[in-house]
């Protein structure tokens, strides 16, 4: 279980950093409640899975170590680890872990404080994450344009299918009362740096760029991209700060579509993408499907399906504005379900997790680089 298998370098990986950790944990105990150990082989803290279960009053499930995957539960979330070593699943939403997940030298199952504090706990207690401010406006980023059309979808290019959805959006949210600001609102081409410095001028919002996949002629299914909090030196990018809230808003996003298109969906990731690392507000990319699949093109250029992608992104947009409003009271993941009751938040006293503070080797996980 978790030994990452396909991959022959990922595999001397894992061996020597689990010998190192072997080490590392035999010298020194790990204390239950501290980030452990203070010093990994790669200079990354984790912490114990059986320490997030109890965190936030988590069951171990009967389906536990069922094919390789540890599932905890509690009325409102259930929360799955595996069976790759990056892969966590909260309500049914892929989530890629920046780190792999580990076994410490009692064979105890351990995560990443990065992937705890900027995945788990944003999406698991929203009403936890700092500086929570009511949802001004909606930034609504359609991707290339005039020249740039992008790529071919079906009958229609790229730039064409994420105005319509654009537009779409932007009604179905000034509908609910929400302020919507598109970067563009037709046919035009508009540089990265314009997008930038006009979505930064506003302040209370946040960004929502669509864009499409990419990929082989099979690969289907909306997803959700968000700025990596650390850069590939271990320094904290200055998107940081707004790291939880966009982890928060990719979750409901990506909730939201798989509901309405009964699509799994590829998940939420962290990604290095200029666009959104210049971003000073909560931002993501949704790649809406894949032009590179005849059949999820041919649904891309059609009208309907576009008001239903339209319709989930602006469910999701509102659910996220629920969870994070200041006077919210909502705080586990169901708090993006549109069915979601309120547990009790005495449930919920401790304190956050500790973010993290200083690195001193680089990162040396697998972080993905957008290439659009
Ligand atoms: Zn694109």
């Amino acid at each position: 279980m978790f030994l990452p298998g396909r991959h022959y370098t990922c595999r001397v990986y894992c061996l020597l950093t689990f010998l190192a950790w072997s080490t590392c944990c035999l010298a020194a105990p790990a204390q239950p409640s501290a980030w452990i150990p203070a010093e990994s082989p790669l200079n990354i803290a984790y912490q114990t899975i059986d320490e997030l279960r109890s965190f936030y009053k988590l069951s171990d499930s009967p389906r536990s170590s069922r094919q390789g995957v540890y599932t905890m539960l509690n009325d409102t979330t259930t929360v799955e680890l595996g069976p790759g070593p990056r892969t966590l699943r909260i309500n049914g939403v892929d989530i890629a872990l920046g780190r792999p997940l580990m076994r410490n030298g009692v064979g105890k199952l351990l995560i990443s404080r990065d992937d705890w504090v900027y995945w788990v706990d944003p999406i698991l207690r929203p009403t936890y994450i700092a500086d929570r401010i009511r949802l001004g406006t909606v930034i609504i980023d359609a991707a290339h344009g005039g020249y740039d059309t992008g790529a071919p979808c079906g009958t229609s290019r790229e730039s064409q299918v994420v105005l319509h959805v654009a537009l779409a959006l932007q009604k179905k949210l000034e509908d609910a009362g929400i302020h919507c600001v598109l970067t563009r609102s037709g046919d035009y081409f508009l540089s990265d740096r314009q997008r930038v410095d006009q979505s930064n001028a506003m302040h209370g919002a946040i960004f929502v760029n669509l864009h499409l996949n990419k990929s082989h002629s099979e690969a289907a299914g909306p997803a959700v991209h968000v700025p990596a909090p650390i850069s590939d030196t271990g320094v904290p990018r200055p998107v940081e700060a707004f790291s939880c809230k966009s982890a928060a808003l990719a979750y409901a996003l990506q909730y939201m579509l798989s509901a309405e298109l009964h699509l799994p969906g590829a998940g939420c990731r962290h990604v290095h993408y200029s666009i959104l690392n210049s971003l000073s507000m909560p931002a993501v990319s949704v790649s809406l499907g894949y032009a590179s699949n005849p059949r999820e093109a041919a649904a891309l250029t059609d009208a309907a399906y576009q008001a239903r992608l339209a319709n989930a992104l602006a469910r999701g947009v509102l659910n996220y504005a629920r969870a994070t409003d200041p006077q919210a009271t909502i705080p586990v993941a169901a708090a993006f379900s549109p069915h979601a009751k309120a547990p009790s938040r005495k449930e919920f006293s401790k304190s956050p997790p500790d973010k993290p503070k200083t690195r001193g080797k680089p990162r040396n996980g697998r972080q993905n680089r957008a290439r659009r």
